[in-house]
């Protein structure tokens, strides 16, 4: 049958260990089979990045600018044992670290909830989607013990005086204890600030900007100030229009609010409290292999957004392992999988081409309505029947992705 005619160019960023072989099989099973798209290809496995000395990590990332959809499977972040495995040159960084840096941008993740996969917190049924702003603050911080009595000041110099133009005195120390300094940016805050209202449109979704701005009232209420003035400014009419909402939450209500709701929300928060948030909402959730992730930028010009997505889980080595012996694993792809289908969303939308959209719609379907109907993976055949799962309750990746790709082509030919 015909294949669907892709606008653009997607940058496709490949991986390591298992998630690079259930790359593979989802591109050859379920992507290329019915779209007939330019896929500008990067290798980040972990040899061609230490062959690159990791510029082709860069080049990724300056692809993605250029075609404003990227869509990564899941990389060794090397420590000292991998520099030993692979004999690298040096323990090169993170690649989603070297990413988010070069596209500045923000972190959505998003449990893929699944009637079935039971979840710590039965009532989540909408989507939760957790905004972590990724900058400063504790994380940035310097910090420090103090060994006796004495005074903790604060001070600003305003570059290119001597003198300093504000001094505050934090705390007057009678015995030891400790400090800490932290700081953050208008520019960052406003990338993030942009980011989250994008992705509210994207999803018709409302946002709440969580803070303690009670308690931490300059600090905090910077972000909602910030929120706020871009709001008004440039946002309001089109949530309005799509019936969603901006609204500041201090935090301690969100969170009781949370574990009580339905969901169907964009939940903003800063570094340190997203840090947290998006672990408890991946622990409600009740799997990491049902945790989807998408990186969200401003683009070179104004109102234009660049996106990257990915599955949250890392390269699965364990299984990898067992793969290398010749063994059949039952690895979960269904987070690789949406990490296609919600970077082929993003470029439906970006071309105006329903026909792609309804195609990663009906992906996603196939892939939750396989394991509703009972056919799935190990991990989610132990999180429904314990761990006494016997063989018959689950499949291989491969057999479930045959499965998949049965009812995608079912879900297609009746759209
Ligand atoms: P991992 O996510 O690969 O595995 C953690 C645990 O969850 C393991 O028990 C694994 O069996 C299970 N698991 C994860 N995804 C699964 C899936 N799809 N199906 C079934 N079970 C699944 O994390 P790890 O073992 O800590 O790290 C392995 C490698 O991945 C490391 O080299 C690390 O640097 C890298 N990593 C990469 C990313 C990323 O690229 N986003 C994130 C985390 C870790």
């Amino acid at each position: 049958s015909r294949k669907i005619a892709v606008k653009n160019p997607v940058v496709d960023l490949d991986g390591d260990e298992m998630t690079r072989i259930i790359w593979q099989r989802i591109k050859d099973k379920l992507i290329l089979p019915y779209l007939d798209i330019d896929i500008k290809y990067y290798d980040l496995g972990m040899e061609n990045r230490d062959k690159t000395d990791d510029k082709v990590t860069l080049e990724a990332a300056e692809a993605i600018k250029t075609y404003k959809v990227g869509i990564k499977c899941a990389t060794i972040t090397p420590d000292s044992a991998r520099v030993e495995e692979f004999g690298l040159k040096q323990k090169w960084k993170s690649p989603n670290g070297t990413i988010r840096n070069a596209l500045n941008g923000t972190v959505f993740r998003e449990p893929i909830f699944i009637d079935n996969v039971p979840r710590l917190i039965p009532a989540w049924k909408k989507p939760i989607i957790i905004a972590r702003h990724a900058f400063g603050d504790q994380y940035k911080s310097t910090d420090f013990e103090v060994d006796g009595p004495g005074k903790y000041e604060v001070t600003f110099t305003p570059t290119g005086s001597s003198e300093a133009s504000m001094r505050k005195t934090v705390f007057d120390f009678k015995g030891p204890g400790v400090g800490l300094g932290m700081f953050n940016t208008k520019d960052s805050i406003t990338a993030f600030a942009h980011a989250c209202f994008k992705m509210a449109i994207d999803r018709k979704l409302p946002l709440y900007l969580g803070t303690k701005s009670t308690v931490i009232s300059t600090y905090d209420a910077y972000w909602d100030k910030i929120f706020i003035q871009l709001y008004e400014a440039e946002y309001k009419t089109e949530f309005e229009r799509l019936g969603i909402w901006y609204e500041h939450r201090l935090v301690d209500d969100m969170v009781a609010q949370l574990v009580k709701m339905e969901g169907g929300l964009i939940l903003a928060l800063g570094n340190m409290l997203g840090d947290i948030i998006s672990d408890l909402v991946a622990q409600g959730c009740g799997s990491l292999a049902l945790m989807s992730s998408v990186l969200v930028a401003k683009g070179e010009r104004p109102g234009e957004f660049v996106y990257e997505s990915e599955a949250a889980h890392g390269t699965v080595t364990r299984h990898f392992r067992q793969h290398q012996q010749g063994k059949a694993t039952s690895t979960n792809p269904i987070a690789s999988i949406y990490a296609w289908t919600r970077g082929l969303m993003h470029r439906a939308q970006l071309d105006g081409t329903p026909e792609l959209e309804t195609f990663a719609q009906n992906l996603e379907t196939a892939c939750i309505e396989s394991v509703v109907k009972g056919t799935m993976t190990k991990d989610l055949a132990i999180s429904i029947h314990g761990n006494k799962a016997g063989p018959e309750t689950y499949v291989t990746t491969d057999e479930y992705i045959a499965e998949v790709a049965r009812r995608l082509a079912a879900l297609q030919a009746a759209s």
